[in-house]
This record gives C-alpha cells, structure tokens and sequence, in this order.
C-alpha cells in the first residue's frame, strides 16, 4: 500500500453466513479492536443482518455492506433487493461483481455495469470484484480478461463517481481455496488494474483509486500482501468471520501513516 496517497480499506465478505444472532456476536467482539485504526473497515453482512449490523455500529470505525443489489430500483424482480432499499436502511457499501454472483447467478458485465450505476445513483459505495479463473491465468489472459471487466464494468461512469469505487482484484482461483496469489503475482494485477484506471480516466484517478486483493487472506499472508505498493487492503472472506484473524489482518493494514 502507498499509504501516503491511499487510506487501506479491509473488507470482509461474510458470504452466506451468521444469523442475526450470530452477527450480533462477532460485531459486539469486532467493535473494541477496530478503534482508531489507520484503515477503514467495512463489513459486508447478510441482508437479513443489515439492519442488526447498522444499529450495532452507529458511532463506531466500522461501516456496512450488502454483498448484492439489483440494477433496478423496485419492480417484478421477486426475491431481488434494490439499491435503493439498501440506501433507505443506511447501508453505505455494497459488493457488485464478486465471482460467486457471476458464477453462481450468470451475472455478466453488462449486468455489473449496470448494478454500478444504480448503486452510485443511489449514493452506495461499490466494490467491483474483477479476476481470472485457473484456466485463463494459465493460458497467461489474465490482464487481457481483467482489462475487459473494467472496461464493460466501467462504461459510461463518469470520472467523478470513481470516488464512489473500490476494485477488489480476486483470482477466482485464491477464493475459498486457501490459495492465495503470491504477494508479486497479486501486486502485479493491481498494478495492471491501475494502469488501466489511468488508460480509461486519468493518472489522478489511477493514483487515487483504492484496490483491494482478495482471495484466501487470512492472519499469516495479510501483512506481506498489503505491504505490496499497489495494493490498499484486502476483501476478506473466511478470515473476516473469526474476530482473532480479522482483528490481524485489520492491524496489518493499519501501519501508522
Ligand atoms: C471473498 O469472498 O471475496 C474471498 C476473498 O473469500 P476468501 O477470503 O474466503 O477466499
């Protein structure tokens, strides 16, 4: 991280998992060691979770997340969530993008473009999860396939709402797997995200542009990850649902600035 320039954001994901009950627990244990850190954390809940979780956290340093919303603010989209339901409840975050939802849901770039426009017209913050599956990292496609996603992902959004967007770099392959992308190999990508941020905006907004990794970060990799110049913190999924291991990975990206 260049923390001269970037303030690190950690991010943790908690997928599809703590009940109200559970969520309570873990932010109640979170609150006392996220005090004053030189890093802003964000927790992404359950939607069953948000209005626990923004109750709990009023007047703390965390802030809250959905992991999905709709592009479309109400209508025929039964079981959907829209951004502007997330806004009404004082959610300030939301994860657009994330390999799950592509995988699991078909949700293409176009789709993600579309959710990032209603999510920053609804004043959300974004985090747009971009990355490359084993096969085309293998096939050395990498930056080609991540270039496409923040191209299609980004179309048509103007500059000025980047300060609204965080981009979390997760090799599909690093999800979940306990394998984690080397520290250079994660750098690397970053790096390249951010030369494309300055190809598609400006070298103001490439400079300013926070970009996460994400991929099996936990307690032991955090720190030589985050030390990496490009990246400014991580989207943590397994890791951010134990207090103990988030609460390290949160101090190894709050080095005094
Ligand atoms: C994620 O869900 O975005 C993620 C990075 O998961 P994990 O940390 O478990 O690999």
């Amino acid at each position: 991280m260049n923390n001269t320039i970037r303030k690190p954001i950690i991010a943790g994901n908690w997928k599809m998992n703590n009940t109200i009950k559970d969520s309570e627990t873990l932010i109640n244990n979170l609150i006392p060691l996220t005090k004053n850190k030189n890093c802003d954390i964000i927790i992404c809940v359950p939607f069953t979770s948000l209005e626990r979780a923004i109750n709990l956290t009023k007047d703390t340093d965390i802030k809250i997340g959905a992991q999905n919303c709709h592009f479309e603010n109400s209508g025929a989209f039964t079981g959907e969530i829209s951004p502007t339901m997330l806004a009404e409840m004082g959610v300030e975050y939301v994860i657009i993008g994330h390999s799950e939802r592509r995988q699991y849901f078909a949700e293409t770039d176009t789709i993600v473009n579309k959710k990032i426009k209603s999510a920053i017209s609804n004043n959300l913050k974004t985090i747009l999860c971009v990355g490359e599956s084993l096969e085309e990292r293998e096939k050395n496609i990498t930056e080609k396939v991540v270039f496409k996603q923040l191209e299609l992902s980004l179309s048509n959004i103007e500059e000025k709402c980047l300060n609204n967007i965080i981009i979390a770099y997760e090799p599909i392959w690093a999800i979940g797997t306990g394998k984690t992308a080397t520290s250079t190999q994660a750098n690397d990508v970053c790096k390249f995200i951010r030369s494309t941020i300055l190809k598609l905006y400006s070298k103001e907004s490439a400079d300013k542009m926070i970009i996460q990794y994400g991929g099996s970060m936990n307690s032991t990799n955090a720190s030589e990850l985050i030390s990496e110049k490009d990246i400014d913190g991580g989207l943590i999924g397994g890791a951010s649902l134990k207090v103990s291991d988030f609460s390290i990975i949160i101090n190894a990206a709050s080095t005094p600035m």
